[in-house]
């Protein structure tokens, strides 16, 4: 019998995402030997409203080279808008103005593009689905036959890949799935041209949860998601025509609506904790490791942050024997510390509210909720120095 492929290098990444490209393109910068597996290389759009805050264009400019006109040259950018929308519930909007400007990509091609970046930086890109991921080994099984073996692994195969489960095994039975979803409908810009260049955001639409419009020069992208039991989530398309209707959009045709879960960070169900970020040769990162923002459910930035810090506690690990893990943990306080702050607010901000508490509770993001969607959108300085 044939023995089935095994490949080697000091570190396999999987997920082709912003948490896994980063992760592979820094440690294939410091001369480490990086195999990317990504389930699926080519095709299509992901599905993401594609926001950068500015923090993440920071982290791009500062990390990765990446500026703002380089997302534009390659044609990545959607959009870039320095105003939104705000509204509660359905109910009227107000416009505030945001210094620095948003940013829209568009997630399939900026994906693709960060990949094509590890590529050239010397990372083995391959097309591959990992079934079984074993952290203390340091092997991972692949469809298809074949295993991948690195002296560490990434988890970076988002909330539905098979990393996440050695780790999340540690919690109870139902709190192993994350607990939000999110769905969202793409508008082609040719079938909405008047469609708005700003983006919108309907708080408390789902209750829990927030809805949103994002602006883009080939398409809008309406969504809403929230936390929440499952049966909560079957309203959502019901929800989402509803939004869709109140902005004017054409309807939506059929087979436009995707959902997925969001693995929102510090969920706390029945009093147990978020998945450990790692186990033996294995740190997770990304959407695998539930780092997602609590409150705003950014996650591009939070991917980004925690490929770069994955990737310096492995390469000091590769190089001076370092635990890698406890390093890991410690370069993410900064991001751990926000979460926990803005988990403590968040009961406050999803409030259910009658007539009068809407209109005080428009009148107080007038007064202070720009300065809370600047702090989310600026953050605090928690990039680790090198
Ligand atoms: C509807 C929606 C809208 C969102 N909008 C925003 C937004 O506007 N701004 C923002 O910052 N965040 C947003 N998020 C969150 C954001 O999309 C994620 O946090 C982000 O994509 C996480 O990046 P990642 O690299 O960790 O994971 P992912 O981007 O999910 O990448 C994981 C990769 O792993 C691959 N993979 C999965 N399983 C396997 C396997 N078995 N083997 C090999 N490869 C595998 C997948 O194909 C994928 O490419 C949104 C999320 C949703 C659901």
């Amino acid at each position: 019998m044939e023995e089935a492929a095994f490949r080697e290098a000091d570190v396999v990444v999987l997920g082709g995402g912003p948490a896994g490209s980063t992760c592979a393109s820094a440690l294939a910068a410091c001369g480490f030997s990086v195999i990317l597996a990504e389930r699926r290389l080519s095709g299509g759009d992901k599905l993401c409203g594609g926001c950068l805050s500015a923090k993440t264009l920071r982290l791009l400019a500062e990390e990765l080279d990446l500026s703002a006109a380089a997302l534009a040259a390659e044609g990545l950018l959607e959009a870039v808008s320095e105003r939104f929308a705000f509204a509660y519930g359905l109910g009227d909007s107000f416009e505030e103005r945001i210094d620095p400007p948003l940013h829209f990509v568009h997630r399939g091609r900026y994906d693709a593009f960060l990949r094509e970046r590890s590529r050239r930086l010397g990372v083995v890109v391959t097309e591959a689905t990992a079934l079984h991921v074993d952290p203390s080994s340091g092997t991972v099984r692949l469809a298809g036959g074949g295993f991948l073996r690195g002296r560490f692994l990434v988890g970076a195969d988002g909330t539905q890949g098979p990393s996440r489960k050695p780790l999340a095994a540690v919690l109870p039975e139902d709190n192993r799935r994350p607990s939000a979803f999110a769905l969202q409908a793409v508008i082609p810009r040719p079938a909405w041209p008047e469609g708005p260049d700003h983006p919108f955001l309907f708080w408390n639409i789902p209750p829990g949860g927030y809805g949103w419009l994002f602006p883009g020069r080939t398409r809008l992208l309406a969504g809403l998601g929230g936390e929440g039991k499952p049966s909560s989530w079957s309203r959502y398309p019901a929800l989402l025509r509803d939004l869709l209707r109140r902005v004017g959009a054409p309807p939506p045709t059929p087979g436009t609506f995707r959902g997925a879960f969001v693995p929102l960070a510090g969920e706390r169900r029945k009093g147990s904790l978020q998945i450990p970020s790692g186990k033996e040769r294995l740190l997770l990162v990304g959407d695998a490791a539930g780092f997602v923002h609590p409150v705003t459910g950014e996650g591009v930035f939070y991917a980004h942050l925690s490929g770069l810090c994955a990737a310096r506690s492995i390469a000091a690990a590769l190089t001076e024997r370092a635990n890698p893990l406890e390093r890991y943990e410690t370069s993410l306080a900064g991001m751990h510390a926000e979460f926990a702050r803005t988990t403590r607010a968040k009961c406050w901000l999803h409030l259910p509210l009658g007539p009068l508490g809407k209109s005080l509770f428009r009148a107080a993001f007038r007064l202070g909720g720009a300065s809370f969607v600047r702090a989310v959108h600026w953050g605090a300085p928690f990039i680790p120095e090198e």
